[in-house]
């Protein structure tokens, strides 16, 4: 394991004699797909308990529309079709994973899709069918078309929405919107409950007896990322300090294609779009794929990244462009409703004109370690969804494998905290607890500069290539800026994700800098080759 600096343990002075607080038997933080299946799984057993109380409390840090899932376009991966098969699924997973996949999560997360997403259709979800059956398309790195998608290209926001409503429709499940968790209690190196703010209200502890941390992805440590302002890593830097052991994070994903026009945010251009036959050109109009990858426009996501870093390099172009005009106008306002209106709202008719792109940060590969049961490291914590590393990816994600694992890995978090609950009577106590940080009189930095800042150097030198020296660099970096920031006591979310950033942007520049070699989403420049005697292993970090 890697040796870190060790800041304070919580953000924020602690007083929880004269601090508001609710108790419950199950917090879960966040509510994106992996914490609303999470909370659907608890219900049964919590109802059995004791009716008519409200035994879970889901908390987001906006409104429960702000999240990865809501934004996710291109569809849910499963084995749907007789013709394709679990090993087909399975060996495509392990493919991408670059051998560090654990191969017993593969396993798991691909047998369980077909049910939990008829389960979805008994819940509402309206899935695009055709002749009676789920329809499916085709999407990088898959071998078969799998690609379950509803609404076109408005997966995330039709599950999302089905799931709430069930969420929504139970007693027993409490939503808190607007509740920023700042650090997760601990006592004993057991999970307790958390800090955090509620928008209204003030500071608030939550007791509770388990814990489910869901709170997504980080695509914000860049400065171009397909991630909405939420995803800024709280979670991952809570776990952090609360002596979770992390792994993998120097497997960020980069997504090839979003939407390049300057001064607009980094839409995201399904790949699926490639799977249905839009080819990439330069600036010059050549089709480059084929230069790099035999699968041309289909190689998985960093294949395709890299090559069109590289041939932004050769064209001295600040992108390249999609190409859809010889698909039929109609057939893509249908299957692609959001991109066919995104375009337009910059006056690109994609009939016509060509789609400026370029790759932007999409997806934190690693995470907090949890095993098989969604358990992590600290007890009482259980992790799911992209927050969580449960080893399904190894060092690159399978496209639409993400919505599957967050919905596979809720349910199993949910049944476990069940089955704890059947074997516990015993509530967890809490202590009171006093935690005092000592003033600093050190100058204040803009913490809105400074995340500014942090997110074009984690772009430039952690971004989808890397060497010792832009890693050895950008370490120095955050050092300097963490002095001035991580002693701080700040009063709102501003600071809080300044001060997580930070702390998570380091770790990954150190996981990076340690993995020298090249697999998956991690490309060393300086250690181009994959070396598996060294480093066919994760890499772990804990406080
Ligand atoms: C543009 C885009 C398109 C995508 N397309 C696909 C796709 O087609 N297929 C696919 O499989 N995957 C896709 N992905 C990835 C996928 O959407 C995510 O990995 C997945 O939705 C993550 O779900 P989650 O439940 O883990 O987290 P999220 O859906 O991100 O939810 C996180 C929740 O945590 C809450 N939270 C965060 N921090 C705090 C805090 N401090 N306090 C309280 N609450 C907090 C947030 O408010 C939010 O409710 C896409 C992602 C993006 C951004």
């Amino acid at each position: 394991m890697a040796a870190h600096p060790d800041f304070r343990r919580y953000l924020v002075n602690i007083d929880s004699a004269s601090t508001q607080q609710f108790f419950t038997d199950c917090l879960i933080i966040g509510a994106g797909i992996a914490g609303l299946r999470a909370a659907i799984e608890l219900v049964p057993s919590i109802v059995e308990g004791a009716a008519n109380r409200r035994n879970i409390i889901v908390v987001c840090k906006d409104t429960l529309q702000n999240s990865n899932t809501w934004k996710a376009q291109g569809g849910i991966a499963s084995v749907l079709d007789k013709v394709d098969t679990f090993q087909s699924h399975i060996a495509d997973t392990l493919n991408t994973g670059c051998g560090i996949c654990d191969e017993s999560v593969v396993d798991l997360v691909v047998q369980q899709g077909p049910q939990l997403i008829e389960q979805l259709l008994c819940w509402g979800v309206e899935f695009d069918m055709v002749d009676g059956r789920v329809s499916t398309t085709l999407e990088g790195g898959h071998s078969y078309p799998r690609i379950a998608h509803a609404h076109g290209d408005e997966t995330g926001r039709i599950i999302a929405d089905a799931l709430i409503k069930k969420v929504r429709s139970n007693p027993n499940i409490k939503i808190l919107e607007n509740f920023y968790t700042i650090d997760l209690l601990t006592e004993d190196s057991r999970c307790i409950g958390v800090i955090g703010l509620n928008k209204q209200t003030g500071l608030h502890i939550i007791w509770a007896t388990n814990t489910i941390l869901a709170t997504g992805g980080a695509g914000q440590f860049y400065r171009e990322t397909t991630n909405p302002e939420v995803a800024t890593g709280d979670g991952l830097a809570m776990a952090y300090r609360a002596g979770a052991v992390l792994q993998d994070l120097e497997f960020v994903q980069f997504h090839p294609t979003t939407l390049y026009v300057a001064g607009a945010t980094r839409a995201l251009i399904t790949e699926t779009l490639r799977g249905e036959g839009a080819v990439l050109l330069d600036s010059k109009g050549y089709r480059f794929m084929k230069d790099y990858h035999e699968a041309a426009e289909l190689a998985p996501r960093d294949v395709v990244s890299r090559a069109i870093l590289a041939q932004m390099l050769k064209t001295e172009s600040t992108h390249v462009y999609l190409d859809v005009r010889h698909l039929d106008k109609t057939y893509l306002a249908k299957r692609f409703p959001l991109i066919s209106e995104l375009c337009e709202s910059f006056d690109i008719d994609v009939s016509r004109d060509l789609i400026p792109v370029r790759p932007s940060a999409h997806y934190m590969v690693g995470g907090v370690k949890t095993d098989i049961s969604a358990r992590t490291s600290i007890e009482n914590l259980y992790a799911c969804g992209e927050v969580a590393s449960t080893g399904l990816h190894g060092a690159n994600r399978l496209g639409s494998n993400s919505l599957l694992e967050g919905l596979v890995f809720g349910k199993i978090a949910g049944r476990a905290i069940c089955e704890y609950k059947k074997k516990s009577r015993s509530h967890i106590k809490h202590p009171p607890i006093k935690y005092r940080i000592a003033h600093s009189d050190r100058t204040l930095l803009d913490t809105a500069d400074v995340r500014n800042s942090l997110q074009s150097l984690m772009w430039r030198n952690v971004g989808i290539t890397r060497t010792a020296h832009l890693l050895g660099d950008a370490q120095e970096r955050i050092k300097f800026w963490q002095r001035y920031v991580m002693d701080k006591v700040f009063d709102s979310p501003v600071g809080w994700e300044c001060q997580n950033m930070l702390t998570v942007c380091m770790l990954i520049a150190q996981s990076a800098g340690e993995r020298e070699e090249s697999r998956g989403v991690h490309f060393r420049t300086d250690f181009p080759q994959t070396d598996d005697h060294r480093f066919k292993k994760h890499i772990e970090i804990k406080r």
